[in-house]
């Protein structure tokens, strides 16, 4: 059972809790945020979600979706200026950046949006209650400062990774290390813990990210508190930590489950690149538990020599697949390789998907059973949402920390073997995972070996206590009732001192 759309609408001494929600423009920071204001909303909080043109324009769906369900969510949409800082018209969003050195330019771009947003907050019809944040937006909080109301940071990681990284900057660990490959101990960390220097967040060598990472951290330990994609009961030691060093943490998740049918499932994100409804056909070819998922999220950019170790990999398998490939417009390489024979030798039992794929979508067919993945937080918890076993195939950033969930704490995967980092924007030059690895990863996993149906089994364990998390009465349900009951408080409390502050002025010149 759900919420239950906009039947609880959700007020303060007659105020409509109003929330300003501004996601960073990345697809997998603006997804989250699109089902956080789903199911605010279906909580009776008033949302308003702030976007650009182009970013606006990939919601379409979203908004088709909320508007039918009868949801007070409005779009804030303000121009980018992209050229005022040397980038393309259009270029709003991360996965259009043509370089890695363009990250400072959309950085400083984003940031000019704080004059705007605030003037159009101030002209606002209903007074914000709070602003959840991207953590990425550290001048957001200029913004909260100035209107006098909270603001919340979102940074998209699960709580694991939250506590190592605030373990990372608390004690400045990677301060002094040049060496990449440096183990690094997180003492503090309820489980042991370390990790090579560059597997560890704060390692991501992005010119204008390294600038501003001290302002982000410490705009984010000033916030009024923090909102998870995560549930208690998934990560309990490490929230338990977590709460000992951060003032106020709601976990809200998972948030992709406000998706409560195929329609919005797909229409989530991008448009797909296929139809739809042929997907769902293949799929319904295909035996329960059968077919091996693919997909490396939005950003991650993958060796042409590796994509197609990976392929003969799959192809070695035998096992019935969905590969969603991002470089067949960058690679003609692999364009040429995948035409010369290999699409054909896996015609029936392969698809690939080129561009954009329903993702949650195809992860809830019951044909799928197994995920091989990237580690990205939403892909990670999509995929203990819908209860299968995954194969970990880390890039960069906190992935290799979601990876370690995964496998070690959670046991609901196996590593493929990465053995280094593919950084955000540098290509590597050779494959790193051989055929053999991702083959023997995919047979073990796919197969009804014991460690296999073991990881299937805690999966759907998982992916159970998941949806209770969300039902009436759950965790997360009962935390975003807290949090809009919260805010609501707050903005009573601001309203009052600011009407006693009226009420002293008045006094004082009454008495002048
Ligand atoms: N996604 C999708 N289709 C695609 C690629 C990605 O629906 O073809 C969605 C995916 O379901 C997830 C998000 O995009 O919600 C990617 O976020 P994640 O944290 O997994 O990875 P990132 O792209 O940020 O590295």
């Amino acid at each position: 059972a759900g919420a239950g759309a906009g039947d609880q609408q959700h007020r303060c001494c007659s105020r409509t809790v109003h929330f300003v929600l501004v996601p960073m423009m990345a697809q997998g920071h603006t997804i989250p945020m699109t089902d956080m204001a789903r199911l605010l909303a279906e909580h009776g909080a008033q949302i308003s979600l702030v976007t650009t043109p182009v970013n606006a324009g990939r919601m379409a769906g979203f908004v088709a979706a909320v508007e039918e369900a009868g949801l007070p969510v409005q779009l804030l949409e303000l121009p980018f200026p992209a050229a005022d800082f040397g980038l393309p018209d259009g270029c709003e969003n991360i996965d259009m950046l043509q370089c890695k050195d363009d990250m400072r330019k959309f950085l400083e771009a984003c940031g000019a949006l704080r004059e705007p947003l605030m003037a159009r907050l101030r002209q606002h019809d209903l007074p914000p209650s709070c602003i959840v944040s991207d953590m990425m937006y550290w001048w957001t909080s200029d913004i909260a400062r100035e209107l006098g109301i909270p603001r919340l940071t979102f940074s998209g990681f699960c709580t694991f990774a939250s506590l190592a990284r605030d373990i990372v900057y608390r004690n400045n660990l990677l301060r002094d290390l040049t060496d990449e490959e440096e183990v690094v101990k997180l003492s503090g960390f309820p489980t042991p813990l370390e990790l090579p220097k560059a597997r560890l967040p704060g390692s991501l060598c992005v010119p204008g990210l390294e600038e501003i990472r001290e302002k982000i951290y410490d705009e984010e330990m000033r916030s009024d508190g923090k909102v998870m994609n995560s549930f208690d009961e998934l990560e309990t030691l490490y929230m338990e930590s977590y709460k000992q060093v951060t003032d106020k943490v709601w976990t809200i998740g998972p948030m992709c489950l406000c998706h409560r049918d195929r329609n919005t499932m797909a229409a989530r994100g991008n448009k797909a690149s296929l139809d739809e409804v042929k997907c769902l056909q293949w799929l319904d070819s295909k035996k329960p538990g059968s077919v091996i998922f693919v997909s490396f999220g939005t950003l991650v950019s993958t060796a042409p020599q590796q994509l197609v170790e990976l392929g003969l990999g799959l192809e070695a398998s035998n096992k019935p697949f969905i590969w969603v490939i991002k470089a067949g417009n960058k690679f003609p390489v692999v364009e040429k390789w995948l035409a010369d024979g290999f699409e054909e030798r896996v015609i029936d039992r392969g698809m690939i998907i080129r561009g954009w794929a329903p993702q949650m979508m195809i992860l809830w067919h019951q044909a799928i059973g197994g995920f091989m993945t990237h580690c990205g937080w939403n892909s990670t918890i999509e995929g203990i949402c819908a209860g299968v076993p995954m194969i970990t195939w880390p890039h960069f950033a906190e992935q290799f920390l979601n990876e370690k969930l995964v496998v070690d704490h959670l046991k609901i995967g196996m590593e493929v073997g990465v053995k280094g980092v593919t950084q955000w924007g540098s290509e590597q030059k050779e494959a790193q995972v051989t055929r053999n690895s991702v083959e023997t990863a995919v047979s073990t996993l796919m197969n009804e070996g014991e460690a296999a149906q073991g990881m299937r089994m805690r999966a759907k364990d998982f992916g159970i206590k998941a949806r209770r998390a969300l039902e009436e009465g759950g965790s997360s349900y009962n935390n975003i009732r807290l949090l809009i009951q919260e805010m609501g408080n707050e903005q009573n409390a601001s309203a009052m001192s600011s009407a006693g502050h009226a009420v002293d002025q008045q006094r004082k010149s009454t008495t002048m």
